[in-house]
């Protein structure tokens, strides 16, 4: 399937525009904005052209332009096009949603499935493996810098666990082999921003497995980190990521919850199922949202309630029948 928007139709005129992904960006929030970023940089050097993301993962560190993101909205200015990339909605962006309003023109493309089109122009395509898929796409192959590939091919690489998740389609290897034919460093990508831990980070997750419990009939498996916890082993909440989908790697397990402490009694989720549950409609019960096999919301009150709470409707969707009868 191919893009529907033009974005060289787009840019005509643009003096500045803005990119920016959601909070606590993962591999294709970063991935996707440093793409289009160097894209834009190469081949509109008369665009002023900025990106914004909170916090990079050190691990990501290793693309290149990782070191040019601004991390602060800052003040008020023009802005003729913004770029809003792997976001849902614009809580997703933080305080970088006052782009939204500040731009002239604002441009969504997303994969997320809870995404109800909150640009003047979307594209989203919930089948895409990854939004990185879909910027790849939106660019001309032949004006692609090395750069744009290698972040790319990260972003790609993070949202299909490296080729593995359902959402991985021939389309998603045929871009990826097209990236790789650029001259990129596949397994250094791989392995630097995607399997390598630091001690401390292996530490927190071996803490994470030994602390996990079963439920419902060992179908849900479930874990959650007190801040108390990251404090004691020196780690915040980038260092956690990937927990969720070693849960889920369990054998026999149809849903892995796992959930951090962000202040007292708030709590991140973090969901993944493997094919029977639906856990975008679980986490946008509760105002978040995500893919059919991962998602994610914010959760308040104890862990006993929130782990309650998500249970009721993970339940539903396991065991539909008796659901019905009560
Ligand atoms: P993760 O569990 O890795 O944080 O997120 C899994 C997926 O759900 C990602 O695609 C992420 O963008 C989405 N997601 C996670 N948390 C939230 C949230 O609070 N709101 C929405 N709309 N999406 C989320
Ligand atoms: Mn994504």
């Amino acid at each position: 399937m191919s893009v529907m928007i033009n974005l060289a139709e787009e840019l005509q005129g643009v003096r500045t525009a803005v990119i920016a992904g959601h909070i606590r960006p993962d591999g294709d929030a970063v991935g996707s904005c440093l793409g289009l970023y160097h894209y834009l940089k190469m081949n509109y050097p008369e665009i002023d052209t900025k990106v914004y993301l909170e916090k990079i993962p050190d691990a990501y560190k290793m693309i290149s332009g990782t070191n040019e993101v601004c991390s602060e909205a800052g003040e008020q200015r023009e802005i003729d096009v913004f770029f809003c990339l792997d976001c849902a909605d614009e809580k997703r962006l933080g305080d970088f949603a006052v782009f939204c309003s500040m731009a002239k023109k604002t441009i969504c493309i997303d994969h997320h499935i809870s995404n109800g089109g909150f640009a003047d122009l979307n594209e989203i395509a919930p089948e895409a493996s990854s939004t990185s898929e879909l910027v790849f796409k939106l660019l001309d192959e032949d004006k692609m810098p090395f750069e744009s590939a290698e972040a790319l091919y990260m972003g790609i690489v993070h949202d299909t666990g490296v080729f593995r998740h359902s959402c991985t389609s021939p389309e998603t290897m045929e871009i990826a082999a097209k990236l790789m034919r650029k001259g990129i460093d596949c397994s250094k990508i791989i392995n630097k921003t995607y399997y390598d831990k630091t001690y401390h980070q292996n530490q927190i997750l071996g803490r994470a497995l030994l602390e996990s419990i079963l439920l419902m009939d060992k179908k849900v498996i479930f874990s959650a980190v007190r801040q108390k916890e990251m404090n004691f082993y020196g780690v915040g909440p980038a260092d956690l990521d990937g927990i969720v989908q070693v849960l889920m790697g369990t054998e026999g397990v149809e849903v892995a919850i796992f959930l951090y402490e962000i202040s007292p009694q708030t709590y991140k989720v973090s969901l993944r199922s493997r094919e029977s549950v639906d856990v975008s409609t679980v986490a946008s019960y509760f105002g978040g949202g995500g893919h059919v096999r991962a998602a994610g919301c914010m959760m308040q009150g104890s862990i006993y309630d929130v782990v309650n709470n998500l249970t009721l409707h993970i339940e539903e969707q396991l065991y539909p029948q008796e659901n019905e009868r009560d």
